[in-house]
């Protein structure tokens, strides 16, 4: 059977904002039926990189937020810190970034929970028995909660050729040693030349895998466990991931974290794509390039790998945008991630998915 989508496009006038319609889609799509009342919802997105405008708006949150109040829901903002250093790698530098985003309890009425902690290691392993994976490490307190709103911004992804839903949960939800296990196999490396000697990934490494050798830091791989506390920890960026992991791996990786997410949402879960800004690349990147192709509306359904195909096709069918990076695959029809990615198949990550049950690429588009 098909898996439902339901749409709405960026149409409005005087009666129905977009922001009333965003409500509508909501109660189209079954929200009220994915929590029972005084359920704590975490309401997973990202908040930005600093400097990245891409991002879905704050605005556009609090109607979520206020959609589920009504249904006497207690909904929180959830984000996981980030692998690599950047704004959004502890827990305060990560809502001070999410607050100067716009993100703040006074626009979006709820607040912020930083899913795993002030470093990043407040994680709970959740046993799948997959192919890659036995066990996952998700964000503590998105396991915590009783359901799941993902509220993905839909993108194109440099590996995984575009970022939705499924990203969103399989990544996005990830702890830190959760997002380097999908990454690398491997310890993280040392670059040499930035290593300055300071000492400081010492004191932070709890497997005592780091040493001084030369007053430049050495890991042993045979007692890292790969939390990456290290990568966050190095001030001059001198710890890097070892991402030696092919993208066709990567991405089953990614799918069997996004499986795991799910494990404790069974009928608990909803899932939005916001097709607004459809950048290149990621809201982890300090900056966002112009988009691809003109807004088209936002999405919601049940099904994590419906909504990511019907998002896939909506983008597809469009004609590129003029002063987009785009260069091939410009017209109606032609692939627009392919277009700016070549070397990656998102297909892998729509049929891996289907594959282990998480949904359905056959979908039926309900406009509202
Ligand atoms: S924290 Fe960075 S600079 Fe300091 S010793 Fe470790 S790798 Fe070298
Ligand atoms: S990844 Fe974690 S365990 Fe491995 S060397 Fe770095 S701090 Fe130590």
């Amino acid at each position: 059977m098909n898996s439902k989508v339901y749409f709405i496009d960026l149409r409005a006038k005087y009666k129905e904002s977009f922001i009333n319609k965003i409500g509508k889609l909501l109660s189209a799509a079954g929200l009220s039926e994915t929590f029972k009342e005084r359920d704590l919802v975490a309401i997973k997105l990202h908040f930005g990189e600093a400097g990245n405008s891409a991002f879905v708006r704050p605005v556009f949150l609090r109607k979520i937020v206020e959609s589920i109040k009504e249904k006497g829901g207690t909904p929180f903002l959830t984000d996981a810190n980030t692998l690599y250093a950047g704004t959004r790698g502890n827990s305060p530098s990560h809502l001070i970034t999410a607050i100067r985003n716009g993100f703040a309890y006074s626009v979006v009425d709820a607040p912020i929970i930083i899913a795993d902690g002030l470093r990043g290691k407040s994680a709970t392993p959740v046993i799948i028995n997959k192919k890659r994976f036995k066990r996952v490490y998700i964000g503590s307190e998105i396991v915590q909660a009783d359901s799941l709103v993902s509220v993905a911004h839909f993108k194109g992804h440099e590996l995984s050729g575009f970022g939705g839903t499924i990203k969103n949960l399989g990544m996005g939800c990830a702890s830190r040693r959760g997002k380097l296990a999908q990454h690398s196999g491997m310890a993280p490396k040392v670059k040499k030349k930035k290593c300055v000697g300071c000492g400081d990934c010492i004191d932070h490494c709890s497997q005592k895998a780091i040493s001084l050798v030369d007053e430049k830091s050495v890991i042993n791989p045979k007692k890292c466990m790969g939390c990456g506390e290290c990568i966050i920890i190095c001030p001059n960026n001198a710890i890097q991931v070892q991402s030696n992991k092919s993208i066709p791996v990567f991405l089953e990786n990614m799918i069997e974290y996004t499986f795991g997410v799910l494990k404790s949402k069974k009928n608990k879960a909803l899932f939005l794509n916001f097709i607004t800004d459809v950048s290149p690349a990621c809201d982890c990147y300090p900056y966002n390039d112009a988009p691809i192709v003109r807004d088209i509306g936002v999405v919601a359904a049940k099904d994590p790998v419906a909504i990511d195909q019907a998002s896939v096709d909506l983008v597809n069918r469009e004609q590129a945008l003029p002063n987009s990076c785009l260069e091939t695959n410009i017209k109606p029809g032609e692939d627009k991630f392919k277009g700016v990615y070549p070397k990656v198949d998102w297909t892998i990550q729509l049929n891996y998915a289907e594959s282990l049950g998480l949904g359905s690429r056959k979908y039926e588009l309900i406009t509202i």
